[in-house]
């Protein structure tokens, strides 16, 4: 198998180009420039790459395959083969192997860190934090491999017995975005492997080398060649392969609702499973009896985690009368202390955009706000650090006219509305065709209950901005997508059920 894809790719793996890594890796085998597939690292089939830029300077980190249709098709195969071999396997010993994943992600956390903030531009105290939720999943999956319980059922006839099997879908596609580069990959690796499945993963064209290092120590942890296989590349030429092949049971996506749509219209011709992560409008309500400080912390935490590059980041903060002014003050107070620069500056909390197009989108949302009537308290322009650095921004007196209220921001922005009672704030909440994340802020025991049933949305935080976690359901209603992950129903998105009726076979 190894050797087949190697004759395929034509590639010497020992070929590595030159490359301006912003940082001193403890182990510079992490820092890998080819696509891995089959358990080999290999160059795209022609031998094209495309580069990969630091977005804190816009210098060039590296060059990595630019792969397309064939080279998919080809990881495919591999992926088949090592499937059925692993799904062989008891659950203990894929749960063995995990644990040592998880176990190598936790010693290489500094690398994985410094590699992600390179490429991905956040602070490196928040990869850190990623890094760790990233591996939570393996270890969280690594132990609910065991934990694939089916069912025996009373049955209709007699002499006979129906059982529910649990069993692996199969060759799974994932693709995931910048934003997350590493947890985005275990979130949806870690319960794939748990269930039996193999994956060919297509990481960002902006974070490849989070995924690359991954795949580095799957490999050391003892999961086998062609269990995991990262495509770098073409996203729609592989975003093809992937969705058309047979082979494919499953298409797991996070990323845009645009591309998210367009990836279950494509595995409608194979009548594939889906889970769709997209995107959101979270609503950060804060009612006027809510601790303002509580408040204005999960604002910070959840608004500007990430530089407000995350698909649970509030776009839209609504905030009752009687506080508004109060709340708007204490807010733009800590967003002002907010300090941004490189993601390796110690104390740096906000990093850059991760590239132009994040910033005019950014900038389109502010100049439509401001020309239809709101006002910008601080912040509300391009960083003078230049590149794609935007200063963390407070808008007041926004309303539903305005971009926020239909296009997430994806942005440093707080953009502030205002509502008179708890009617209205859960009727401009539920307005959007999103509903992944919402969040509340309220001292009344009645209202947390009786809001939180009435949010159209799969999560919500209610007195805090930090909500994710790997033993939490994570997911979506409305446009914002299908499925879980996480938590003890992430790994039945890759099992089938399987009924059998078994009879006895004399009278
Ligand atoms: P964002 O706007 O956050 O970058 P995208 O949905 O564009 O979100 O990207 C998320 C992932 O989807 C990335 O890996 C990207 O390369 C991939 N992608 C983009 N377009 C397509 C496509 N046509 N087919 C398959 N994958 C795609």
């Amino acid at each position: 198998m190894l050797s087949e894809a190697r004759r395929l790719f034509k590639m010497d793996s020992t070929q590595h180009p030159q490359c301006a890594f912003p940082a001193k890796l403890r182990d510079s085998s992490l820092l890998r420039h080819q696509a891995f597939i089959g358990g080999e690292w290999v160059g795209a089939g022609d031998g094209a790459v495309i580069a990969v830029l630091d977005p804190a300077t816009g210098t060039k980190i590296g060059d990595v395959p630019n792969m397309g249709y064939e080279d998919t098709m080809r990881a495919i195969a591999l992926a088949e083969t090592a499937q059925k071999e692993w799904a062989a396997r008891p659950a203990k010993e894929r749960s063995v192997i995990l644990r040592k994943w998880y176990d190598l992600l936790l010693a290489n956390a500094e690398d994985l860190s410094a590699i992600m903030t390179a490429e991905q531009g956040k602070p490196l105290e928040e990869s850190r934090g990623e890094i760790a939720y990233a591996a939570s999943f393996v270890e969280w999956f690594a132990e609910e491999a065991k934990r694939t319980y089916g069912d025996v059922i009373p049955s209709t006839k007699p002499r006979n017995r129906i059982f529910v099997l649990k069993q692996p879908i199969g060759v799974v596609g994932a693709i995931t975005p910048w934003n997350f580069p590493s947890a985005m990959i275990t979130r949806k690796c870690a319960p794939a492997f748990a269930a039996g499945c193999a994956v060919v993963v297509k990481p960002s064209e902006f974070t490849p080398y989070s995924a690359f290092a991954l795949a580095v120590l799957s490999e050391r942890a003892g999961i086998p060649a062609g269990l995991l296989n990262i495509v770098t590349g073409d996203a729609a030429s592989i975003g093809k392969a992937l969705t058309q092949s047979e082979t494919v049971r499953k298409i797991s996506f996070t990323g845009s609702t645009r591309v998210g749509k367009l990836l279950m219209e494509q595995s409608s011709s194979t009548v594939k499973r889906v889970a769709m992560e997209l995107g959101g409008n979270a609503p950060f309500i804060v009612f006027d009896d809510a601790d303002l400080d509580v408040a204005v912390k999960g604002a910070i935490g959840a608004k500007f985690r990430n530089t407000g590059q995350a698909c649970i980041s509030p776009n839209r903060l609504l905030v009752q009368d009687r506080i508004y002014d109060a709340f708007v003050e204490k807010l733009s107070a800590a967003v002002g202390a907010l300090q941004v620069g490189s993601g390796f500056e110690p104390g740096v909390q906000q990093g850059p955009l991760i590239n132009e197009a994040a910033v005019q989108k950014v900038e389109r949302h502010v100049t439509d706000a401001v020309s239809k009537g709101a006002t910008v308290v601080i912040g509300g322009k391009r960083h003078p650090l230049g590149n794609t650095f935007y200063q963390p921004t407070v808008l007041r007196d926004v309303d539903d006219s305005m971009l926020f209220s239909s296009e997430e921001t994806f942005g440093p922005i707080a953009a502030v509305y205002r509502f008179t009672d708890e009617q209205d704030a859960v009727a401009m909440a539920n307005k959007t065709s999103a509903g992944l994340s919402a969040y509340f802020f309220t001292r009344d025991l009645d209202r947390m209950w009786r809001v939180a049933e009435q949010l159209e949305t799969g999560m919500v935080g209610v007195n805090e901005g930090l909500i994710s976690n790997e033993v939490a359901p994570f997911g979506g209603v409305k446009e914002s997508g299908i499925g879980r992950e996480g938590s003890r129903y992430g790994i039945e998105e890759f099992l089938e059920l399987k009924y059998v009726s078994l009879s006895q076979y004399s009278a």
